[in-house]
């Protein structure tokens, strides 16, 4: 059982009411999930005073836990019901996957680095979620072994929405992704609908680079 310091749960609840209903997050589930998941048993203790500021986090191997407000936007436009699958790429700390769990029936996420997917799963264990399977590897060509997914979620920026995920999209399954330059990019949103693939633009995002066959190359 995680016991947690009752200003830590205060925090949280000024961080839903202040970053995340102040600008618009309206899906109940997801702002019970933002409600529910520590997110400072996810960031190293250094950082645990920032745990539920407006902001990134740094979380090792140069990568960050994203800004709340963005993970809890990008939950919402995956419109989650419960019932599906999920597919995350870029695992980091972890945070993102919890969250997910929450509304979804289990959630397949995908780390380039070892030692964070391997962090990011101790403390799901410790927090006792069960319906999230931790991958090692490029996740950019997706995981074909698990497709079709009901929703994709891609948390590291790409060059272009790779179609090697888009085939891995269900029926009516939806794709969010940050799209664009190392300097800033847009968030985009695919759906996969009878009649093809229908993409969205939405707003200007801040990501760490998709790196793998179908991101960017490594320098
Ligand atoms: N979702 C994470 C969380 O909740 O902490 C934050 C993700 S961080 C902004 C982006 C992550 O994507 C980094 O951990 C990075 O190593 C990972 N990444 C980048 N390219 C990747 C790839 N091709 N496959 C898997 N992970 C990748």
């Amino acid at each position: 059982m995680f016991e947690e310091n009752p200003q830590f749960v205060a925090a949280r609840q000024r961080m839903v009411d202040e970053q995340l209903i102040e600008r618009g997050i309206r899906d109940s589930r997801v702002l019970d999930a933002m409600r529910r998941i520590p997110r400072h048993a996810f960031i190293p203790p250094e950082y645990h005073d920032l745990a539920y500021a407006d902001g990134p986090l740094p979380i090792g191997n140069e990568q960050t836990i994203s800004q709340p407000y963005i993970v809890a936007l990008m939950t919402q436009l995956l419109k989650l019901t419960g019932d599906e699958v999920v597919l995350e790429i870029g695992t980091g700390s972890g945070y993102q996957a919890a969250v997910l769990a929450q509304l979804a029936r289990h959630v397949h996420t995908i780390e380039r680095f070892p030692e964070l997917a391997e962090n990011a799963k101790k403390v799901l264990e410790m927090l006792g979620i069960k319906n999230v399977t931790i991958h090692v590897g490029d996740g950019s060509r997706g995981l074909p072994q698990f497709a079709p997914f009901g929703a994709i979620l891609v948390t590291a920026a790409a060059p272009r929405a790779p179609v090697a995920l888009l085939r891995q999209l269900d029926a009516g399954g939806r794709m969010v992704i940050p799209v664009g330059p190392r300097g800033g990019q847009v968030l985009e949103r695919w759906v996969h609908t009878p009649e093809g693939w229908k993409q969205e633009s939405l707003t200007p995002v801040a990501f760490v680079p998709l790196l793998g066959e179908y991101g960017w190359k490594e320098e």
